[in-house]
């Protein structure tokens, strides 16, 4: 029997990171009644757990587009109204990153979801699925009241980890199945930087000094580079710095990365080593020497767990290829960036100024009726999702599922009948980029 009734909606949108909350809102705003369920005691996931910039918006390379707009600009827009935010470079030359205060985030989702008309229940965590021939007829949140149930005619699996797929056993990727799993990153924030003379300190010499450091086993940094960057508040850096590894250094046996041992052991370990680089930081590097650590990530940053099979599934070709698809409705540019297991990270580029559609097909569930996934765990291989999965992508295809599963619940609630020329239609009349053609130029970087 399903526990007491919470909620009879159009479309429930499941998590609200990056792609649920713009799901959540473009549903809304698409006409229809939207429940958006929430685990954490904010909206945002990794976008305000765990880190402050996005990426995707932009190509990376000596002639950069932009290729996300949208819902995703009108959050810019709204977090510039609350306070600094900061375009740079990338050090990687993943594109230009839009830097911004993770707490305005969590602000402007919950205020954008709103305006859009959406229900959001924050502390309600999935637990189980109910399914009859493909068909998500109930789910089950474990809140602090108890179990509730929801009743939708469209779900969006948009938890990162496809728990909604997984609750209604519908076949997933797991990470470190087919490929290596991403290692995962507890985030940290340093105060009292003297910006001034950390400026002076290239990328080479950092990752030179963390070798150094490293070497004289003085200091325990398994991840011999990563970065560290400006925040919109005077003489505080961000980093992604740390290093947890999910897959072979365990003996070559993929672990379950949703498993909470190993969650719990992980998220332990993340805090620990974030205290070791800080102190290389502070003894090593200049401007860093009066600084203190003044905030870990809320969680540890877990970049791939379970990616669905859809109807499509996008891969390393494609995403090198830079391939056209008649059914895209996004854009990416960023290269595919491999955080393995070991001391360095792989970078992958398309060519300089080209992007790779997102197919409508990666976000529709392959064994169900009547569900939809965003964010980084839609259909693609490893190394595609290695790309895909950054912030403004995940808000472009949230844009998308959420206006589809407006489309669909306004109709047969089936989101592979959506009419794929009328998506794309809307998507462009509120904003969205969908082909390179459309893609502007940026003139100036900041
Ligand atoms: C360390 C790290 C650094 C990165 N650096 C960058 C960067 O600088 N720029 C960039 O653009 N991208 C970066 N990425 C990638 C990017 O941040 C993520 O791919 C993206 O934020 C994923 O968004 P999402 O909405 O798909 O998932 P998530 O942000 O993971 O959101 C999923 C949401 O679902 C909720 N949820 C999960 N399960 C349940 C459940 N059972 N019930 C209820 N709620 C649930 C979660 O709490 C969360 O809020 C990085 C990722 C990591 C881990």
């Amino acid at each position: 029997m399903s526990p007491p009734l919470l909620a009879t909606v159009d479309v429930c949108v499941v998590g609200s990171g990056a792609a649920g909350s713009t799901a959540a809102i473009a549903a809304a705003r698409g006409g229809a009644r939207v429940l958006l369920i929430e685990k954490l005691p904010f909206l945002g996931g990794t976008s305000t757990a765990v880190l402050d910039t996005f990426y995707g918006f932009y190509t990376p390379g000596a002639r950069p587009h932009k290729v996300v707009a949208g819902i995703g600009d009108e959050v810019i827009a709204a977090l510039r109204a609350l306070g600094p935010v900061v375009e740079r470079p990338n050090t990687y030359g993943a594109g230009i990153g839009v830097t911004y205060l993770a707490e305005h985030l969590k602000v402007v989702w919950e205020r954008l979801v709103e305006l859009a008309g959406a229900r959001i229940l924050l502390h309600a965590f999935l637990q189980d699925a109910e399914v009859r021939d493909g068909i998500v007829e109930t789910i089950t949140v474990a809140t602090k009241s108890g179990l509730r149930s929801v009743r939708a005619r469209v779900f969006i699996d948009a938890s990162g980890d496809a728990d909604l797929c997984r609750f209604a056993g519908f076949a997933a990727e797991r990470a470190g199945e087919l490929e290596p799993a991403q290692t995962l990153t507890t985030t940290f924030r340093m105060a009292n930087v003297d910006g001034g003379r950390r400026a002076g300190v290239t990328r080479a010499d950092l990752h030179a000094a963390m070798a150094t450091a490293a070497e004289s086993g003085a200091y325990d940094l398994p991840r011999r580079e990563g970065s560290d960057h400006v925040t919109p508040v005077s003489g505080m850096t961000a980093t992604i710095m740390t290093r947890l590894e999910s897959t072979a250094a365990r003996g070559g046996e993929p672990v379950d990365i949703t498993d909470p041992d190993f969650l719990t052991a992980v998220e332990i370990a993340g805090r620990r080593q974030a205290l070791e680089y800080a102190r290389f930081l502070v003894d090593r590097v200049p401007g860093y020497e009066a600084s203190s650590l003044v905030a870990l990530g809320t969680q540890i940053g877990v970049r791939e767990t379970r990616r669905v099979y859809g109807d499509a599934r996008l891969t390393r070709d494609d995403v090198l290829g830079a391939r056209r698809f008649a059914d895209q409705i996004g854009l990416c540019g960023a290269p595919i960036e491999d955080h393995h297991v070991g001391v360095d990270t792989t970078w992958r580029y398309l060519p300089d100024g080209a992007a790779v559609g997102i197919p409508y097909g990666t976000l529709v569930v392959r064994d169900a009726v009547n569900v939809l996934v965003a964010g980084r765990c839609f259909s693609a291989t490893h190394d595609a999702h290695a790309s895909v999965r950054s912030m403004a992508q995940c808000m472009a295809m949230g844009q998308a599922a959420g206006t589809a599963a407006a489309i669909a619940a306004a109709g047969s609630a089936v989101p592979r009948e959506v009419d794929v020329a009328a998506l794309q239609a809307r998507l462009r009349r509120d904003g969205a980029i969908l082909a390179v053609e459309e893609a502007t130029p940026v003139v100036s970087v900041a």
